[in-house]
């Protein structure tokens, strides 16, 4: 297939790329993405170019992060589009492994992590999900050997997650957190927002609503179990079942009771239909 932009499909391919920019004095940046891409993952990409002179965006669903009842087979595949989107923004070299590149058989070595990965949240709801992300996220830095690569606050718990893998395990790729960009009434972008009726669209913007609403009156000093129970009843009261709703410790995801127990991010998971939706904001320091 003929792209706008080089797309390469093996690990061998890529590092090549890296090593001829890499011998010019160039520094690397890598995006990894699951694809079907919106302005929010070219966000990323910006971001990485800021600091990087060339820009690898990685593009694999990774079956190892969807558990057994999850969109891992109807996710949104949608390569030729991604291509487009990322020639709009100059990314460099695109890489699009297929699942046995990545996982090639006698593939026998997992990265599972404590502390964040731990903290429930996701990982009560999607007890193997950090598990796949940890290993293919190690993967894919060991591959490509950037400099830095950049992942989106959208996934708040995945970014500590992240963080914590490359500082344990010594991999010398800086890891940089990049803020949510949301559609104007508020919804955080996603690929998944696509699965959401039109009804359902028109909803879902409550979600970051209530977190913000939570937000401030937690840092106008309100007591946060008051306010994390009255942002529940705003998410349910706008059709929402909810798996979490929580106001949490910024670095650790410890609890938090009080406001002086912060930095807050206030983190949530919920079910509009069959479509889930995850956000989450910080409570403005003092
Ligand atoms: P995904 O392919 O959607 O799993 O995400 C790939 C990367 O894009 C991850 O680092 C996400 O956190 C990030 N991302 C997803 N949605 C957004 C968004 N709305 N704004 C900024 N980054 C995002």
């Amino acid at each position: 297939m003929n792209f706008p932009i080089p797309v390469v499909h093996t690990v061998a391919e890529m590092r090549a790329f890296v090593q001829a920019r890499r011998a010019g004095g160039e520094r690397i940046g890598l995006v990894p993405t699951m694809g079907a891409l919106h302005t929010g993952h070219l966000s990323l990409v910006d971001e990485a170019r800021r600091v990087a002179e060339r820009v690898i965006v990685t593009i694999f669903v990774n079956p190892t992060q969807f558990g057994p009842n999850e969109d891992f087979t109807r996710y949104p595949r949608t390569l030729p589009a991604d291509c487009e989107k990322l020639a709009g923004v100059a990314a460099d070299l695109v890489f699009a492994p297929a699942v046995e590149e990545m996982y090639p058989s006698g593939f026998c070595t997992t990265v599972s992590l404590e502390g964040p990965a731990k903290a429930e949240l996701e990982d009560h709801f999607r007890p193997t999900h950090f598990t796949g992300v940890a290993t293919v996220v190690t993967k894919l830095l060991n591959q490509a050997q950037a400099d830095v690569a950049v992942f989106g606050e959208k996934d708040y718990q995945q970014l500590l997650v992240i963080r914590a893998l490359a500082r344990d395990l010594d991999i010398a790729t800086r890891i940089v957190g990049s803020p949510t960009l949301r559609d104007p009434d508020g919804l955080a972008m996603s690929s998944r927002n696509v699965y959401l009726s039109a009804e359902e669209r028109a909803r879902a913007p409550a979600l970051h609503r209530a977190l913000s609403e939570a937000a401030r009156r937690i840092a106008a000093g309100e007591v946060v179990g008051h306010v994390m129970g009255e942002a529940r009843e705003a998410i349910v009261g706008a059709g929402f079942d909810i798996d979490y709703v929580e106001a949490r410790h910024a670095e650790t995801l410890a609890r938090v009771a009080r406001r002086h127990d912060g930095p807050i991010r206030l983190l949530a998971a919920a079910r509009l239909g069959a479509t889930r939706l995850i956000d989450n904001v910080a409570v403005p320091s003092e």
